[in-house]
């Protein structure tokens, strides 16, 4: 079943747009989301939620449309964006309190479990908390109300790489065995690698690829060419980039492999710096 469908999102701002951005999500899946910096991620995410108001496009959460539906969707979602600013000189006893009272389903047994897995005291405001600590307090607020979808934006910044081992670890035992959906963003390529079903990606307002990581990742193979030997444009050939000594470039899967050039399996992180990479050989003339 799908859970969660975006067909056809757009919103403007001076410079920006998000042009007809569609995906959907699996039950009890996890879909990464990626991009660049200022790719549209966060902005997506927020008209999910109407908490930017999009300038048009259809999303339904449960099968059911955002718009006539939003009360009912929302106590189904826990939403993470960045940490807790609000209420700076609150204990979080205090933050706790008035959160739960939105939700229905509130289960202070599983907000327990979490404040005691993320080591967080009560009696801290948010002020005294850590860029990480932060994060955990929002993300034990979001797991503490049956929700049956996560969105989260950049859940994993600002945590150590223990918090953050741990914090995927939840996620699979959400998914694998409560059926909970998570689309979460990140820059973090490992943290997809470790535990992601599907990507969405980015890139200036445009989702070029959703789907299965590992077809994205069979899409295509990293090319290096020896120094000396300027690439030539080549049929599948893209993103060429220069190295330390030559280039590298990507080449999509079901092309020829250049004669001058060697192949080698390719890791995300490489993907997404060659797709985003400008052309070196054009570039070189105006530095
Ligand atoms: P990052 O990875 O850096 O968090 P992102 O992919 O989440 O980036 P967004 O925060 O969605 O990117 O920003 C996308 C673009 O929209 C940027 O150019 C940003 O300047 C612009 N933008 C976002 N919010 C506003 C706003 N309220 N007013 C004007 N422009 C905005």
């Amino acid at each position: 079943m799908e859970l969660l469908t975006v067909k056809d999102l757009q919103k403007s701002y001076p410079g920006f747009a998000l042009k007809k951005v569609s995906f959907s999500l699996e039950e009890g899946k996890i879909m990464g989301f990626i991009g660049r910096n200022g790719a549209g991620k966060t902005t997506t995410l927020s008209c999910l939620l109407n908490l930017v108001h999009p300038d048009g496009g259809k999303i339904s959460f449960f099968g059911l449309p955002f718009t006539e539906n939003e009360w009912e969707i929302k106590q189904q979602i826990g939403f993470v964006s960045g940490g807790v600013d609000y209420y700076p000189r609150k204990k979080l006893h205090t933050i706790t309190q008035v959160t739960r009272r939105f939700y229905r389903d509130w289960d202070d047994e599983a907000y327990r479990r979490y404040l005691s897995l993320f080591r967080l005291s009560e009696e801290k405001t948010p002020m005294e908390l850590s860029a990480g600590m932060k994060v955990k307090y929002s993300l034990a607020l979001a797991l503490s109300h049956k929700a049956r979808l996560l969105l989260l934006d950049e859940p994993t910044s600002g945590l150590d790489p223990v918090s953050r081992e741990e914090l995927l670890d939840i996620f699979l035992a959400l998914t694998r065995e409560k059926g909970v959906t998570i689309l979460f963003s990140t820059h973090i390529t490992s943290d997809l690698e470790k535990c992601a079903d599907s990507i969405t990606y980015i890139r200036e307002g445009e989702i070029p690829y959703s789907g299965p990581l590992k077809a994205f990742l069979a899409n295509y193979r990293l090319l290096r060419f020896p120094e000396g030997k300027t690439p030539d444009a080549a049929p599948g050939v893209t993103g060429l980039k220069r190295e330390k000594e030559g280039y590298s470039a990507l080449l999509e899967a079901g092309f020829p492999v250049p004669a001058e050039a060697e192949e080698f399996p390719v890791s995300l992180d490489a993907i997404m710096v060659h797709l985003e990479a400008n052309d070196p050989l054009e570039q070189e003339g105006s530095l």
